[in-house]
């Protein structure tokens, strides 16, 4: 094949938890056009969520579509495609018609707290936690897929006939962009992988030898059949088939989303981080060759692999409900109409007026691992006004926050000096001001927000010599906006102590 030139361009699919989005990004890592869909969330009962994995598909060929023609660029000047996902995200469908056997199951869902449970008393969480680096929780992949083989007619059977395919969300659109079910005759399938970093949110990966553990998904009742190829997250998988706008065009970078914008933000030595601010808030740090074992409730996830390079492994603070309670204030409540609006409201006060909400949707994650948690508004008075609870809803997300930093500084040996951010939710001023706040460090935004994509870029453009290096990509990065401390460490202090009442507040609520 022809060597990639500096005046192409490479596209990156973010499959994202709220929406899907292709992106054209060029050579210095600028974004030339992209197109964004929403896609329906679907509640069917309290702590189940669930998308609809066709209704993604068709999102994503729209947006591919509506990136090229906005950039004016075809498959021709595309050097590569990136993909990154919301990862954990799990889909199972029939290999021979390409239909899904049940809706997608979000990271957030908790209907599998009963499979956890039942696997904690079985085999225990340690031996979990030791092969995959993840507490037993019903945020990751495998209890879904579990799930999924319980629960759906006749799934388990067609599973042990090696009729399903599970794939958390690169896998699934890889998968149908590179063929899907082929002719009826299965031919010219597509391929069936995901990447390292995807891999380890199954609960089923051994992060030492990036294998399936076969104990663990015999003990979790899933067939390895039904599991795809784990690759690296930088080589050439395969080449658009179906899909008219990439044929032939080289698929060659996976990420996780969280890895990606940790690729995009250029941690690519141990010690660099970032946090994303997005339906979710997630944290990671670069630890190297080093797989570092938390002892203070973080995760140990794969950061990212290039080719038949050695994995880089991360040190992972990951939140549920950030963005989402924004959401939530807008769709449930009626208190905003738009997103933007909820910092127009909190600018009102000076203060949350002794207001604190602990959005303990799906339990709370990082550092706590309360699944008995429920979300609790306390501290209310008859002072207390929409314009606080908007207020108390930001500085949520920035405490939250400050508990996983916090975590991290326990576990890693390099202090935090400052903290790169990114993610939807960084358009947000008053939630960075406050952030630096009750951090005691600078907040630094980068001038491309969009890191998530751009990781997935790098990774895929990487691949096929279209960037030659880390060091590269790395030059790229630029400061946009720096937020820096204003109150002092006994403010800052009493602020973190009402949080932490707060939190206790909203333990055992499930029984
Ligand atoms: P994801 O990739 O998880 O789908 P994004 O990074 O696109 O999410 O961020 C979207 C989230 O950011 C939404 O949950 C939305 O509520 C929140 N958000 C968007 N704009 C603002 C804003 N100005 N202030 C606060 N939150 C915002």
């Amino acid at each position: 094949s022809k060597r990639p030139t500096d005046d192409q361009y490479v596209l990156a699919i973010d499959q994202g938890t709220t929406s899907t989005r292709a992106v054209v990004f060029d050579h210095a890592g600028r974004v030339i056009s992209s197109g964004q869909r929403e896609h329906q969330q679907i509640f069917p009962q309290p702590g189940w969520v669930e998308h609809s994995a066709e209704e993604i598909l068709r999102n994503t060929r729209e947006v591919i579509g509506l990136a090229l023609a906005d950039a004016d660029v075809n498959r021709h000047s595309l050097a590569a495609v990136g993909i990154t996902n919301q990862r954990e995200t799990t889909v199972v469908w029939d290999r021979h018609t390409g239909k899904p056997v049940y809706n997608a199951i979000v990271w957030q869902d908790t209907r599998t707290q009963v499979i956890c449970d039942e696997l904690e008393d079985s085999h225990g969480s340690a031996a979990f936690r030791e092969s995959t680096g993840l507490p037993l929780a019903t945020y990751f992949a495998g209890p879904k897929i579990r799930w999924i083989l319980d629960n759906v007619d006749g799934a388990r059977e067609r599973a042990e006939n090696g009729d399903l395919l599970f794939g958390t969300m690169d896998t699934w659109v890889i998968w149908n962009l590179t063929g899907g079910a082929g002719s009826p005759e299965g031919e010219g399938r597509g391929v069936h992988i995901t990447d390292v970093t995807n891999a380890s949110r199954t609960l089923l990966m051994n992060i030492d030898t990036l294998d399936w553990n076969g104990d663990l998904a015999e003990a979790m009742g899933i067939p390895l059949s039904m599991l795809p190829h784990i690759r690296s997250s930088s080589e050439v998988y395969g080449y658009g088939r179906r899909e008219s706008l990439l044929i032939d065009t080289p698929i060659t970078g996976i990420l996780g989303d969280q890895q990606a914008a940790t690729f995009g933000q250029a941690c690519y030595e141990p010690g660099q981080g970032k946090n994303t601010y997005g339906t979710g808030n997630f944290m990671l740090m670069n630890t190297g060759e080093d797989i570092v074992r938390s002892e203070n409730g973080l995760l140990t996830t794969v950061a990212y692999q290039l080719g038949g390079q050695k994995p880089i492994y991360a040190l992972e603070g990951s939140i549920a409900v950030t963005g989402s309670l924004v959401q939530w204030l807008r769709d449930n409540l009626g208190l905003i109409s738009s997103a933007q609006e909820v910092e127009s409201k909190a600018k009102k006060v000076e203060d949350n007026g002794g207001a604190y909400i602990v959005p303990a949707f799906s339990g709370l994650f990082a550092p706590h691992w309360r699944p008995d948690a429920r979300g609790v508004i306390v501290g209310l008075t008859r002072y207390v006004n929409q314009n606080h609870l908007c207020r108390a809803a930001l500085e949520s997300v920035a405490y939250q926050s400050a508990e996983v930093v916090e975590a991290m500084g326990a576990d890693a040996s390099d202090e935090l000096t400052e903290l790169k951010v990114d993610g939807g939710m960084v358009v947000n001023e008053t939630l960075m001001q406050f952030q630096a706040d009750v951090l005691g460090v600078d907040v630094v935004r980068p001038k491309v927000i969009e890191t998530t994509a751009l990781g997935a870029a790098y990774a895929a453009g990487l691949a096929v010599g279209f960037w030659e290096s880390t060091e590269e990509v790395a030059a790229n990065w630029a400061e946009d906006t720096r937020w820096s401390p204003q109150i002092e460490a006994a403010a800052r202090e009493q602020l973190l102590h009402q949080w932490s009442k707060a939190v206790e507040k909203s333990f055992d609520w499930v029984d």
